[in-house]
């Protein structure tokens, strides 16, 4: 019988679930990802995951420990999923009901956090004393490692990072403020912003209006003057947060993944770019930003990492 991890990456479109193998020097992955549209309540997110992690083990494996990456803010001493606005779940006591269900203990941590880790411990971070994670998908989140340790800050809230008030008479967010940097770069901002742009299902052309990001981007590169300003309004939002983390924190290295900025790698040159305009002149010579190396795996990868320290904690008592 094989000792697995489970890892699981709760987004608030889709989840990723893998298994990984406890090495002596660290995990490996056992087999590629699940992917699945995240369910309407936690109930079925928890058989969803514990059905994915069974299948993909073929009853080979016995699950050792899991954690999971959460799209919003998590009390990760007692495991309870606080809030996630854009599934509307509050105060869900994830962790023991994944638990209850597979059998083993569970962790939960930020999702952005757990991407700084993953890409740290094994990818585009590797060798870095501090480094910011910031993740662009359904919302914004940063995720940062100070001194080489995650810095969850004093009550757990570090990172709230797209909740960044660029233009307080910008459009509104779905945290209540106006202006936030996930109100521009979000992907459900985007997809708010297209809509709006082009109500009707077909342009007069007979094409397509665009129904997600990457289909904006597309058409931003075709050409279109306002799918063009919409992303170029998302890529000076991001720029802005980019330069106020240098500006605060000065970290070796800014990565930026997230299923919205993976594959637009020249909007992020862009991004890059301005943000470095944005700075003081030594703080912008010294930014690098570079697009995450694990690509839609980071916070996966952290989530493993974390699952296995937490195993190695329960075996040897050290970390
Ligand atoms: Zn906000």
């Amino acid at each position: 019988m094989r000792e697995a991890l489970v890892a699981a990456d709760v987004g608030a479109s889709k989840t990723l679930v893998a298994l990984a193998m406890v090495e002596p020097t660290g995990w490996a992955w056992l087999g590629s990802a699940r992917r699945f549209t995240t369910p309407g309540n936690p109930h079925d997110l928890v058989a969803m995951i514990t059905q994915a992690a069974r299948d993909m083990a073929e009853d080979q494996s016995t699950f050792i420990g899991a954690a999971v990456a959460i799209p919003g803010p998590v009390d990760r001493d007692r495991g309870i999923l606080v809030h996630l606005a854009n599934l509307g779940w509050r105060d869900v006591p994830f962790a023991t009901m994944l638990s209850d269900s597979l059998g083993a203990p569970v962790s939960l941590d930020d999702d952005a956090r757990l991407g700084a880790v993953g890409e740290w411990a094994s990818a585009a971070g590797q060798g870095c004393r501090s480094l910011a994670f910031v993740t662009v998908s359904s919302g914004i989140g940063c995720g940062l490692i100070l001194d080489g340790n995650p810095w969850p800050g004093s009550h757990g809230l570090a990172g709230e990072f797209g909740h960044i008030v660029v233009d307080d008479r910008g459009p509104r967010c779905g945290c209540g403020n106006r202006g936030c940097i996930e109100a521009y770069a979000g992907g459900f901002a985007l997809a708010r912003a297209a809509r709006r742009s082009w109500p009707n299902v077909r342009l007069a052309d007979g094409s397509r209006s665009p129904r997600t990001p990457a289909e904006l981007f597309r058409m931003a590169r075709r050409g279109d003057h306002v799918a063009a300003r919409i992303v170029d309004n998302a890529a000076n939002a991001l720029a802005i947060g980019l330069a106020a983390i240098a500006a605060v924190a000065d970290p070796d290295l800014i990565v930026v993944g997230g299923s919205v900025a993976l594959g637009q790698r020249r909007w992020l040159r862009t991004v890059a770019a301005r943000s470095r305009a944005r700075c003081l002149s030594q703080t912008g010579k010294a930014m690098r930003v570079m697009a995450a190396g694990l690509d839609h795996r980071s916070a996966l990868a952290g989530a493993a990492e974390l699952a296995a320290k937490r195993a190695r904690l329960a075996t040897t008592g050290t970390e």
